[in-house]
């Protein structure tokens, strides 16, 4: 059994196999279907990737909150947590723009 990848996602299927396993698109398809799937799936990764940084940034709000609400002084607990958020946050932020830039500019 030889595998094929798949022209869309770039998954191994079997070269017997009608239509890919991962994302589905019918190897039996005409160009234009097949470039079509292809936009499609395009955006879908656009749009999660658009969704991390959002949920990113929600995770340095939610560790600025949790450092400076109340007023008070944070508790030593507090505030590593808060810290501990803030610097995933960031980086989780920075990687999806990365990843973004990099899947908008390969699909030019
Ligand atoms: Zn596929």
């Amino acid at each position: 059994m030889a595998l094929v990848n798949c022209p869309v996602c770039n998954k191994r299927n079997s070269d017997k196999a009608q239509e890919c396993r991962y994302c589905g698109v019918s190897f039996s398809g005409d160009s234009a279907s097949l470039e079509r799937w292809r936009r499609i799936e395009r955006i879908k990764k656009q749009a999660s990737l658009t969704t991390h940084g959002f949920a990113a940034v929600t995770l340095v709000v939610a560790a600025m909150t949790l450092y400076f609400w109340g007023g008070d002084k944070p508790s030593s607990g507090e505030q590593i947590s808060a810290f501990t958020m803030g610097i995933v946050g960031a980086l989780w932020y920075v990687i999806s723009r990365i990843r973004l830039f990099l899947h908008k500019r390969e699909n030019k």
